[in-house]
């Protein structure tokens, strides 16, 4: 499987970094090693010295298929989940200035926490999903659906047209305004409404 982010697809957090909102998505990928699940601890990796959350609700890949339209993408995807796309921004700024590309910043091991899965059928409209994020007990990223400059059938539709998309797959849709680091200590909570999907540390 493979793990396709959408980056900048919030107006307030494009801004937040002194980015261009985007006219069309900004995408990148990590590998399935970057999965981190069950809640397991995230261990701040040695090479950076300002690793960055970014909460973002996940949908799922439920069959394969290419060059998809947006008014037939939501047959692809059947499951949404919360995740932190983990990110050492200080390698991010790095590479960007050097005008290289970011993997590195973004695609390390255990970089995509993935909380469970909830079914879609159980979302009254997927493109009005609230969501955030709590570090020790505090609120410091809160995000709607509605405000994606993308939404997940665009995404899909554009996406598709260079990468085929595989059952299991899963599209991280950006994040929201308020990313900042993480210390060692740190608790994590993430949220979609009032149901609590991810509670774990860093280490
Ligand atoms: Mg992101």
């Amino acid at each position: 499987m493979k793990i396709i982010c959408v980056g900048r697809n919030y107006k307030e957090h494009a801004k937040e970094l002194k980015n261009a909102v985007p006219t069309e998505p900004v995408i990148f990928l990590k590998p399935d090693s970057a999965i981190l699940n069950n809640n397991q601890p995230f261990f701040i990796p040695d090479f950076s010295k300002n690793l960055h959350y970014e909460v973002e609700i996940v949908f799922k890949i439920c069959k394969v298929g290419k060059t998809i339209s947006a008014r037939f993408a939501h047959r692809y995807y059947d499951k949404i989940a919360i995740g932190i796309d983990f990110t050492a921004r200080d390698i991010q700024e790095n590479c960007r200035k050097k005008g290289l590309p970011w993997e590195i910043s973004k695609a390390f091991d255990s970089s995509a926490a993935i909380s469970k899965f909830i079914a879609k059928s159980e979302f009254e409209n997927i493109n009005n999903i609230t969501f955030s994020l709590l570090k020790n007990e505090k609120q410091v990223q809160l995000g709607d659906t509605s405000d994606m400059i993308f939404s997940i059938d665009n995404v899909i539709a554009y996406v598709s047209n260079y990468f085929t998309l595989k059952t299991g797959d899963l599209i991280y849709t950006g994040t929201p305004a308020g990313v900042g680091p993480v210390c060692k200590g740190d608790n994590l909570k993430a949220f979609i409404g009032e149901k609590k999907m991810m509670d774990f540390y860093i280490q």
